[in-house]
C-alpha cells in the first residue's frame, strides 16, 4: 500500500505523479485492449476460413461416399478435424471474465470509506472559524437584507435565528462539496435538495412561506452568502498551505 501523505504539498506532488503514471498506464492499457481485440478479430476470421474449409471437406467426403455407393468401389474414409470447440468455450469464458472491469483494491476502498467517515464526523467549521465567518456574513449580507434595521438589529419575523446561521455548517459543506460553479442556479438547486428538506419553514416541497415573503435570508441573499463563504474557504486553504510549508 502507498504511504500516507501528511501535508497538502506532499499530496499535490503525489497527485502530479499519479497524473503522469495514470496517463502512461492509460495508453498502455488501451494498447493491450486493442491487441486483444485484434487477436479476437483475427481469431474470428480464421474460424470463418476453417468453417469454409470444413464445409468443403464434408462435401468431398459426401462425394466420395456417393461414388463408392454408385460404383461399388471401396474408398478410404476421410478423417475430419476436431474444431476444438469445447476447449475454445472454456477459453472464451476465461477471456470474458478477464475482460470484466475491475474496481480498486479492497485496501483503497477501505481507506476511502474511513476518510469519508472521518469527514462526516468532523464539523465543517471550528468554533473560531464559525465565529469569524458569522461576522463576515453579518458585515456582507445583513446590510442588504430587508430585515436589517438601521440600529443593526434583525427584525425577521419568520425565524428566531437567521436561516443563514441555522444552516451555516450545511451551506459550508455544500459549497466545499460543489467547488466553484459559474451558475447560481446550481447552488439554488443544491440548496433545495440538501438544505430545504430539513427546514421547518417550508410547508411542502413546492411551497415555502418565508421564501415567498422574502423572510428567508439564505434564499434571498444566497449569491452574497456563497461569495462570502467561498472567499473564507479560499483564505482558510491558503493559510493551511502556508502553515504546512512553514512546518517543513
Ligand atoms: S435575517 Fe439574517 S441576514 Fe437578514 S438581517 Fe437578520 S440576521 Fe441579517
Ligand atoms: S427556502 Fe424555505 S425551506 Fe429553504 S431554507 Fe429558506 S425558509 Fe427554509
Amino acid at each position: 500500500m502507498s504511504p500516507e501523505y501528511d501535508s497538502s504539498a506532499q499530496a499535490k506532488e503525489r497527485l502530479s505523479q499519479i497524473a503522469v503514471e495514470a496517463t502512461q498506464l492509460l495508453e498502455e492499457t488501451k494498447t493491450s485492449y486493442g491487441e486483444v481485440k485484434e487477436l479476437i478479430q483475427q481469431g474470428v476470421k480464421n474460424a470463418m476460413t476453417a468453417l469454409e474449409q470444413f464445409a468443403k471437406l464434408q462435401n468431398l467426403k459426401a462425394e466420395a461416399m456417393y461414388l463408392s455407393l454408385r460404383h461399388d468401389v471401396e474408398v478410404e474414409e476421410l478423417e475430419l478435424p476436431n474444431s476444438g470447440l469445447e476447449s475454445l468455450t472454456a477459453f472464451w469464458r476465461d477471456l470474458e471474465s478477464t475482460l470484466q472491469p475491475v474496481g480498486p483494491s479492497a485496501d483503497w476502498l477501505e481507506k476511502i470509506r474511513k476518510m469519508e467517515e472521518r469527514r462526516r464526523r468532523s464539523p465543517a467549521l471550528t468554533p473560531e472559524e464559525r465565529e469569524e465567518l458569522e461576522l463576515r456574513l453579518k458585515e456582507n449580507v445583513c446590510p442588504l437584507c430587508v430585515s436589517y434595521a438601521l440600529d443593526g438589529t434583525c427584525t425577521n419575523q419568520s425565524f428566531e435565528t437567521c436561516p443563514i446561521t441555522i444552516f451555516l455548517d450545511q451551506v459550508v459543506e455544500m459549497i466545499e462539496d460543489m467547488g466553484h460553479r459559474p451558475w447560481m442556479e446550481d447552488y439554488f438547486e443544491r440548496m433545495y435538495r440538501d438544505i430545504c428538506p430539513g427546514c421547518q419553514g417550508r410547508v411542502d416541497k413546492d411551497y415555502c412561506p418565508p421564501r415567498e415573503q422574502g423572510d428567508c435570508s439564505l434564499f434571498t441573499y444566497l449569491p452574497s452568502v456563497v461569495k462570502t463563504i467561498e472567499t473564507f474557504l479560499k483564505e482558510r486553504a491558503e493559510k493551511k498551505v502556508i502553515a504546512e510549508e512553514s512546518e517543513v
